[in-house]
């Protein structure tokens, strides 16, 4: 991009020194000779470079004064006006390229903190229309990031071309005018870099957010970049914890200024995670003897027990669950699938709970989902309670709802879970009840209640 800059500067001096040429003496161009009329082949070369940039960039089109005007235009105006093409001709490369860097800034941020969390699940995607929607974010002064490039642009071309007529009218030499761009293109260009600094931070920091919410914490750590270009207000912060729901960019949220290096921190919720390490510790003391009845009575019936070394939820999703529905009571720490046919699934369902209480276990509850319209899920998920008292869940599912929920159920509902877009809401979960419709219903399942 600062290449960009300086090939830009270097053609508009070029074109500068052309009118000098031109109509100089003594290295001084008279100001009422620029205030003549253009000389036919200036002017359509003007005609020429106006149709080739409107041909470019139709959308800037707009910007450009009308081509019936150009006629009426004199030297000096003709020199801002293609000034001014040119300008704008780098601001739409500037532009794209900004939407690249931040882009990656978000996917960066996102993906980074992702694998950086114990406590995520195992969908990692970053969402499309999220990430656009953060990039074009206006937050700060009802502006985005184009909004600031078309605003700098559009200074810096009133002052280009007010530089110039003031030059003339002085009386500047040519390299008086051509310092005087110089410099111009030098504040640009920091001011450029400031701009990349500052959108990229606030994308980086947003997008870390969004994947610390989307795993279930809810607090943060300032984390300030101590030394001694460190600005006060971000001393100050560092340290302190807020929390995400209340998160306002410039007030607890970084960046604070232009040029802030603050990053934030997750505070992870410790108590969640001692509570979930609590659960799995007494699933451990009964999971053995469960696991042996269970593949007894599945032996028995002739069916078979699907996932078995899945049966402990792991320390970090039910970690996550803790965090999420701190209220719930965790039910299925223990957890195991019975899969049978839908010809035998009810029946199947039936002679378990039968062999079950056999041998002194308790059925606590009984959830069909095949039975509820109002859910793409499907499955009988059973709770049973132990002769000690110890309830663990037992899912009863055919081939296909079992693939179902594991395979593409489970990938539709990771999406629906952190997309923030109503229509997408919709359709994703249009696109559930349609598989959740195909399966096959297995015999008698209104029975089971
Ligand atoms: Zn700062």
């Amino acid at each position: 991009m600062i290449k960009e800059y300086k090939t830009l500067s270097g053609s508009i001096e070029k074109e500068i020194a052309n009118y000098y040429q031109k109509y100089g003496v003594d290295q001084v161009v008279e100001y009422r000779t620029l205030v003549q009329a253009m000389d036919s082949a200036d002017r359509n070369l003007l005609y020429k470079d106006f149709d080739s940039f409107a041909a470019a960039h139709p959308d800037l089109k707009r910007l450009l004064p009308v081509r019936e005007s150009i006629y009426k235009l004199n030297r000096l105006e003709g020199l801002q006006l293609s000034v001014q093409m040119k300008q704008y001709g780098s601001g739409s490369i500037e532009q794209a390229e900004m939407e690249k860097v931040l882009q990656q800034a978000y996917e960066k941020g996102y993906l980074s903190t992702m694998k950086g969390l114990e406590n995520t699940g195992s969908f990692f995607g970053i969402n499309e229309s999220v990430m656009k929607a953060t990039v074009n974010t206006q937050w700060i002064n009802g502006e985005n990031y184009s909004d600031r490039i078309w605003k700098n642009k559009n200074a810096l071309i009133n002052s280009l071309n007010t530089d110039l007529r003031n030059g003339v009218i002085r009386g500047d030499t040519y390299d008086d005018i051509v310092r005087q761009i110089r410099q111009r293109n030098d504040v640009n260009i920091s001011n450029a870099k400031r701009l990349v600094a500052t959108e990229s931070a606030f994308v980086m920091n947003q997008a870390n957010m969004q994947a610390f919410m989307s795993a279930g914490i809810k607090r943060y750590e300032w984390c300030s970049v101590m030394d001694s270009r460190t600005s006060q207000v971000c001393k100050d912060l560092d340290g302190e914890v807020f929390e995400f729901d209340k998160a306002q960019v410039g007030a607890n949220y970084p960046p604070m200024h232009s040029w802030c290096r603050s990053t934030v921190v997750p505070v992870e919720n410790n108590s969640a995670k001692a509570q979930a390490s609590e659960l799995i510790d007494e699933a451990k003391e009964h999971e053995s003897q469960v696991t042996s009845d269970l593949s007894s009575i599945a032996n028995e019936i002739g069916t078979k027990l699907e996932g078995l070394d899945f049966r402990m939820k792991s320390l970090s999703s039910l970690t996550r669950k803790i965090s999420n529905e701190p209220e719930a009571k965790m039910r299925d720490v223990l957890r195991y699938t019975n899969v049978s046919d839908s010809e035998n699934t009810v029946k199947d369902f039936n002679r378990c709970v039968d062999k079950f209480e056999g041998r002194g276990y308790n059925i606590s509850a009984v959830k069909n989902y095949w039975n509820n319209p109002d859910n793409p899920y499907n499955g009988i998920n059973a709770n049973f309670i132990t002769s000690d008292n110890y309830e663990f869940e037992l899912q009863f599912h055919t081939p296909e709802s079992f693939e179902l929920k594991n395979g593409k159920l489970h990938e539709l509902y990771e999406k629906f879970r952190v997309s923030d877009s109503a229509d997408e809401k919709a359709s994703l979960t249009n696109e559930m009840f349609k598989l959740s419709d195909g399966l096959r219903v297995p015999k008698d399942i209104t029975q089971v209640r």
